[in-house]
């Protein structure tokens, strides 16, 4: 479809954030101008495509993405994984600090992805910087260029030029945060209790379990939330997978602690239960747990204490997760730990969310709106809402698939979901009012953190 200045999409089924109705969508230079009555806009020399029954979503947001390149590109690169975003409904990425090269924890690092992937970006892109110990020096210039926030881990990162914080470190970096005004989001697993679990390597998964104790969640999370306490920083505790930490989060925010969290398809969709032996396709850290700790995840989001769901998309070539299909020992304690799963995030909790009785509202909730919030975004991402970039999806929810690992993509062909069958699949997906063609040429943008909204006059004279 070639650009047109306006055009209208007509839905009997648009999620808007008051509920799924029958609408026409007007967009005019990139941005929704108006949502009217189905059928009421007159195309004229407009561009229409009407949708019939297919639904039409705001793009999703993801906030937790490793696209590793410069550096470690033959992992994932701009240009494959902001493909795989658009195929699967993703409009907006913001991409982690680490397992590129260097990484994003000074500005000479956040320069050297910019400048990477400077044409490459089917969808829209942001960044997050890194807080690591001995850098609290570079937050500020960061801050100012534009990242997104500020991730630490406070157990080893899996990558040697990302180290973890010790509390000290993370002190330092929390109260340089709250200064700044920037969001922490925090890798949280415990070192001391992880080196106290019983490690056995080898292909059956319930050792691998045994290895990441929830235990290391709870010590990790209590431990952060005493230090955000402290230095009144807010908060974000990244790919929550055990529910115990729930409690914890709870009692913070009604200490008035600023504290939010997310979890991921894989927590809420796979199940330790299920895992074969040897499918290191599955590891992942924190750990994919139990059945009923995947339930007790459900129910905390259908409770609203998550604010976002999102993929952790942390992928590997073939050889470093040891998979047995291409030659490895299976071997989950050596496997690289990350799951790839950008493209199908919203199928696969589609899939599981229609199954427990949530609705396509709910799913824009915890994978559009909810992220935007998070980053910052809302008023121009994550909303079918006038005013909003109109980042959109014609999604079909009641047709299925079935995932074969090589055709999605992801430069590596590894997933979890391979084998699967999962319902919803996106039929388009427009940025800024444009189709997108994953085979033509992109036209996604670098984004940055909004500035803070400025006082308004009844602020400002009081
Ligand atoms: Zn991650």
């Amino acid at each position: 479809m070639p650009f047109s200045e306006t055009a209208v999409i007509r839905s009997r089924r648009v999620v808007l954030p008051d509920g799924e109705r029958p609408a026409d969508v007007l967009i005019r230079d990139g941005r929704i101008e108006q949502i009217a009555a189905h059928g009421s806009l007159l195309a004229g020399d407009q561009h229409l495509t009407d949708l019939g029954d297919t639904v039409l979503l705001p793009g999703l947001v993801d906030t937790h993405v490793h696209v590793n390149e410069p550096g470690r590109t033959e992992w994932e690169g701009f240009a494959t994984a902001t493909r795989a975003a658009a195929a699967g409904g993703v409009t907006t990425v913001i991409d982690m600090p680490l397992n590129s090269i260097p990484p994003t924890t000074t500005v000479a690092g956040l320069e050297a992805k910019r400048k990477t992937a400077d044409g490459q970006a089917w969808v829209d892109l942001g960044f997050w910087g890194g807080a690591v110990p001995g850098n609290v020096p570079d937050l500020e210039p960061l801050h100012r260029a534009g990242v997104f926030g500020f991730k630490s881990f406070l157990a080893p990162s899996g990558v040697d030029e990302f180290p973890h914080v010790e509390q000290e470190d993370l002190e330092a970096a929390l109260a340089e945060q709250a200064r700044l005004g920037a969001l922490a989001i925090i890798h949280a697993e415990d070192p001391a209790v992880l080196a106290a679990a019983p490690q056995q390597p080898g292909v059956h998964y319930r050792d691998f379990l045994a290895s990441r104790p929830a235990g290391a969640e709870t010590a990790a999370v209590a431990r952060l939330l005493d230090a955000a306490r402290r230095t009144g920083a807010r908060v974000h505790i990244l790919h929550v997978s055990s529910a115990a930490v729930l409690p914890l989060l709870r009692q913070a925010r009604e200490d008035g602690v600023r504290v939010t969290a997310e979890t991921c398809p894989h927590y809420l969709t796979l199940a330790a239960e299920e895992v074969p032996d040897g499918d290191t396709a599955f590891k992942c850290c924190p750990p994919i747990r139990d059945e009923a700790n995947r339930d007790a995840l459900w129910a905390a989001l259908a409770d609203g204490e998550f604010i976002a769901i999102v993929s952790d998309h942390s992928p590997s070539t073939p050889d470093l997760k040891l998979l047995p299909e291409f030659g490895g020992s299976g071997d989950f304690a050596q496997a690289w730990g990350g799951i790839a799963s950008l493209q199908l995030g919203l199928p696969a909790i589609w899939t599981e969310a229609r199954r427990r009785g949530h609705t396509l509202s709910d799913v824009v909730r915890w994978m559009a709106g909810g992220p935007a919030e998070l980053a910052g975004l809302t008023g121009t991402k994550g909303a079918v809402a006038v005013g909003h970039d109109a980042d959109l999806v014609a999604f079909d929810p009641d047709a299925d698939f079935a995932v074969h690992a090589a055709e999605l993509h992801h430069r590596n062909p590894v997933t979890p979901y391979a084998g699967r069958t999962l319902t919803g699949v996106v039929r388009t997906t427009w940025l800024r009012g444009r189709v997108v063609d994953v085979t033509a040429e992109p036209f996604g943008r670098q984004i940055t953190r909004p500035a803070a909204r400025p006082a308004t006059r009844s602020e400002e004279s009081q």
